[in-house]
């Protein structure tokens, strides 16, 4: 049965199957539409409009600002390309350091390692971290409790300018620089450059970075990239499909020192740190992640903005 669809703002969409649905901008012209029970929880924060749903292809999924920022369904293929490729060239990662990751599989990931020690994890919004905690629990799985995670309430700019620790690695895992929302100042060279003054001797930053498809990948993804090269000697971009986003999404590496093998021998280096049960990151993905195809290699090439405090990147 089809009934008269509208999105979050009330624009007539067509018509869609009845039932209750979750429509996302994809971006400005494009909007995906997911089938939904139940709206688990839903919150107007100090810092953001967020909710989780459970979806009916997804399901659980945390929204921010409209948003989706993980799904329970494939939240693993975000994660797992966020943290291993980076983790498994620094030889011995102890301390760490993750920006956001308010679901708790950033940290989930992270704390595969047996070398690590601590991990602090500073997310701006307590209300859903939360709720993530409550809610989330396949996403989590419980590293929350484990005694290496320091989880402290605040914003990780401002964290990270006052604190006298350095880190092995530092993971930025914030939404997209929103113009209303919490996180677009640590999209800036400033910032990168303060995450620099905060890494020991062969460490790594790793930041989510945007949509990689042809409609968009010069938004976000190629200004954060040329942003990141411009400050640190080494930078490696690299994308994967997250259904759930709609787009393939990326990422992007800088350190001064480590290099990133991107055709690299991961499967023993994965066994030596017996990094086991994953569920999509290997020797084969690894080379899948940094093979960029042309138009992207193209659009990376030719990016000449560098996103500073002056002049911040807002994206839609
Ligand atoms: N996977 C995500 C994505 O697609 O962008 C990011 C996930 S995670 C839920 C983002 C977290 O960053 C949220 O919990 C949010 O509260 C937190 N956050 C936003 N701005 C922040 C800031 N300035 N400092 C620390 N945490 C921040």
């Amino acid at each position: 049965m089809l009934s008269k669809g509208h999105d979050n703002i009330g624009h007539n969409i067509g018509s869609v199957p009845s039932g209750r649905w979750h429509f996302e901008e994809i971006n400005i012209n494009l909007v995906q539409a997911e089938r939904y029970s139940e709206i688990l929880w839903e919150s107007t924060t100090k810092y953001q409009e967020a909710k989780i749903i459970q979806g009916k292809c997804f399901g659980r999924s945390l929204i921010l600002d409209g948003k989706t920022q993980s799904t329970e369904s494939d939240e693993f293929i975000y994660h797992e390309s966020l943290i291993h490729p980076a983790f498994i060239h620094h030889k011995d990662p102890k301390n760490v350091f993750i920006a956001g990751g308010g679901e708790g599989a950033t940290a989930r990931e992270v704390l595969r390692y047996r070398s690590v020690q601590n991990v602090t994890m500073v997310d701006i919004d307590e209300e859903v971290v939360s709720a993530c905690r409550k809610f989330l629990v396949n996403h989590h799985q419980g590293a929350f409790d484990d005694p290496r995670l320091e989880l402290i309430f605040g914003d990780a700019k401002h964290y990270l300018e006052t604190t006298d620790e350095k880190y092995d690695v530092v993971v930025i895992d914030v939404p997209d620089p929103l113009e209303a929302g919490p996180a677009y100042k640590l999209f800036t060279a400033e910032f990168y450059r303060l995450v620099q003054s905060k890494l020991n001797k062969s460490g790594i930053l790793i930041t989510q970075a945007g949509p990689t498809d042809p409609t968009s990948s010069d938004q976000c993804f190629t200004k954060v990239f040329n942003t990141i090269k411009s400050e640190f000697r080494r930078s490696y971009p690299y994308h994967s499909h997250i259904p759930a986003f709609g787009t393939t999404w990326g990422f992007v590496i800088g350190s001064d020192t480590q290099i990133i093998d991107e055709a690299g021998n991961i499967d023993a280096k994965l066994e030596e740190r017996e990094i086991d049960n994953l569920s999509m990151y290997d020797g084969v993905a690894h080379r899948g992640l940094f093979n960029l195809p042309r138009y992207l290699r193209q659009s990376i090439s030719s990016e000449k903005h560098i996103i500073r405090n002056n002049n911040p990147l807002f994206v839609k």
